[in-house]
């Protein structure tokens, strides 16, 4: 279902599978739709590639730090290795989840992100460029998985506001001590649990949002609009969820300020 839609916009947009890089990128920009970049927020850290037209394409696969020719056993080993665990996946992929949320959750679970500390190791010709960057939400250090997902002070701000109203006050700004205490719940069904891996996923979701448009838009908001859109979407998404007819979900919905949903007997 996900390929035959991904198939379907790419075949939309006018491209196809025999499409070159040079037909996606012209004019020193990429041509394809605009709501591509918010279903896949990866694609806008290809804005930052810069093309030798001169060469024809070549497919490659990245393995760690290292260019290799393309080969089906070598995608396969790298990726049979590097899949989530199945605790780590509950986490990312729950029934009811917000889809462009969990991908960016998926990506950060696998430090795939392109963060600064990532481009400085790969690519040293643009080192000297670099060491004039820092992180865009603090301007303190480079930007790294860890210091976005919520060390860096304007993250840590950010995740403060939310941690108390997704039921995780005691949980530091640190991804790895919120990623344990998600895991410790991954099989809970529970609404309280689903709120939580909804806030969680979109906090990241948000910071990562802000950290790129700060970089590619100059657009710039302070932690507490951040931490009300936050709250804002997990909101909608309760608005619309199945979930179970008892007492705790009808509590959780008051807290929210959430009438008039309908609840289900075989629901959560
Ligand atoms: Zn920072």
């Amino acid at each position: 279902m996900v390929v035959n839609n991904s198939f379907k916009s790419i075949a939309n947009a006018g491209f196809n599978m025999e499409s070159k890089v040079s037909d996606v990128f012209a004019n020193n920009s990429w041509r394809w739709p605009a709501a591509w970049r918010d279903l896949y927020p990866v694609l806008i850290q290809l804005d930052q590639m810069s093309f030798d037209t001169h060469r024809p394409d070549k497919l490659v696969w990245r393995q760690g730090d290292q260019i290799h020719d393309f080969s089906t056993s070598r995608a396969w080993d790298s990726i049979r290795h590097r899949e989530l665990e199945v605790g780590s996946s509950r986490i990312v992929w729950f029934g009811q989840c917000i889809p462009r949320h969990a991908f960016l959750m998926w990506l950060i679970m696998r430090r795939k992100l392109l963060t600064q500390d990532k481009i400085l190791s790969w690519d040293f010709s643009r080192r000297k460029n670099m060491d004039m960057m820092c992180c865009l939400l603090c301007h303190a250090n480079h930007d790294s998985h860890s210091h976005l997902f919520f060390e860096c002070k304007y993250s840590a701000q950010v995740w403060h506001m939310v941690r108390c109203k997704v039921g995780m006050a005691s949980v530091q700004a640190k991804w790895d001590d919120i990623v344990n205490w998600l895991l410790l719940r991954s099989k809970s069904k529970s609404a309280a649990d689903y709120i939580t891996r909804l806030g969680v996923a979109a906090s990241a979701y948000f910071i990562w949002q802000e950290r790129n448009a700060r970089l590619f838009k100059n657009q710039l908001r302070p932690p507490e609009i951040l931490s009300e859109l936050i709250i804002q979407q997990v909101r909608y998404k309760l608005m619309g969820a199945r979930l179970k007819n008892c007492d705790n979900v009808r509590r959780l919905l008051r807290e929210w300020e959430i009438e008039g949903t309908e609840l289900h007997d075989d629901g959560g």
